[in-house]
């Protein structure tokens, strides 16, 4: 059955006090969990992402490397511009509709509305109302309401394209100002259909949810270290976290020698359980002879990714009496924040001599310690 998302992101944030949708969560803007998320749970035909217009430029630049075949769209001043210019970009027979700041939902919720979608026009998950409700005037209890009769409404809501988006154009038409695109349904006389939906799949409103959400993700935080050593070698490049030093020496190895990435790709790979550099890409591979060793990082990088696993920020120390690695610390961290796809704040690179001790006193070689700290973006299934 194909099947075209919507995702709705171009309000204004007006409660929120800032755009919560860019809010950065542990390096990533929250809809790109939203988006995450929804694409683990099912394979939508289109992908649509409706964007305020001030931000279309932020979203391409963080949200396109990870999402190639995402479609952004601009939004408009009512929810039924911005929803009706995605579903118009829509070309399937039917059409989720979510909310961007609802960045938890869970696949069985997707799997949900879809299912239900083959036998009825129009579809939402809903929750039953769990606190008592009142109504109230001021700070007074007027009377209590009937809960039992009562549904919390999530997204993502499923619709047959056709008739949401005639809804939506009579809406446009009236100026009719609503906050679910089921209401829509019921203003013409339709039905919508409940599904159950979840708990976790709550909206982004208040600063105090952000709190929320970043609590649920650090119970995904994995780390991980990596250590190297290499030998100098006359005659060899110096290359470290890919960038070029001159230097008298160089290092051995049977890639270029970088022996910072190597260490960083370790500590990746040990903090998402994928094994280590020497099994992925073994020294009696003639391919890997010479490689870039960044290279090999964008492929341990693109792995983790397709695992669910996100670099959150790394730290390395390189062990060295020369070179000295502040010099040119501003162009490896540039490189290596770009390679990880995150923020250059969040990669810390170091240089510390062993005080004229042992090898690396002798200046027989350089070691690396890298300690990094991933994220595993689960879709949660509870
Ligand atoms: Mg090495």
């Amino acid at each position: 059955m194909k099947v075209d998302i919507v995702v709705v992101a171009a309000g204004s944030g007006s409660r929120f006090g800032q755009d919560k949708i860019f809010f950065e969560l542990y390096g990533k803007p929250l809809v790109f969990y939203t988006l995450h998320n929804l694409f683990s749970s099912y394979h939508f035909e289109k992908k649509i992402l409706v964007l305020n217009p001030r931000k279309i430029s932020e979203g391409e630049k963080k949200l396109y490397p990870f999402f190639p075949d995402l479609v952004i769209v601009e939004g408009g001043n009512e929810r039924t511009i911005s929803v009706l210019n995605g579903v118009r970009e829509s070309v399937s027979d039917y059409v989720l509709i979510h909310d961007g700041a609802r960045p938890f939902v869970p696949s069985h919720v997707v799997e949900n509305v879809v299912k239900a979608l083959r036998d009825w026009y129009a579809v939402t998950p809903a929750e039953p109302v769990r606190d008592t409700v009142k109504y109230h005037e001021g700070e007074f209890v007027i009377r209590t309401l009937d809960r039992s009769s009562l549904k919390s409404i999530q997204t993502p809501q499923g619709f047959r394209r056709d008739i949401i988006r005639s809804a939506l154009e009579d809406a446009l038409h009236e100026g009719l100002i609503y906050t679910d695109e089921t209401t829509l349904i019921e203003e013409r006389g339709l039905k919508a259909k409940f599904v159950p939906g979840s708990p976790l799949n709550f909206k982004i409103t208040y600063e105090e949810d952000v709190k929320m959400a970043e609590r649920i993700l650090s119970s995904n935080l994995r780390s991980g270290i990596g250590f190297d050593i290499h030998r100098f070698s006359k005659g060899r490049r110096m290359v470290l976290g890919g960038v070029d030093i001159p230097c008298e020496y160089g290092l051995a190895g049977h890639s270029d020698g970088d022996a910072l990435t190597h260490a960083i790709i370790d500590a990746l790979l040990g903090a998402s359980s994928l094994g280590d550099i020497g099994e992925l890409f073994p020294d009696s591979d003639e391919r890997f002879r010479d490689i870039r060793s960044t290279i090999l990082l964008e492929r341990v990088v693109s792995l983790m990714e397709g695992r669910g696993f996100f670099p959150v920020n790394i730290d390395a120390v390189v062990i060295t009496e020369r070179p000295k690695i502040l010099k040119y610390r501003d162009g490896i961290v540039k490189n290596l924040s770009r390679i990880l796809r995150i923020p250059e704040n969040r990669v810390s690179v170091k240089g510390k001599t062993a005080e004229k001790m042992g090898f690396v006193g002798r200046k027989e070689g350089l070691a690396v310690i890298a300690n990094a700290l991933v994220m595993e973006v689960k879709n949660a299934n509870g």
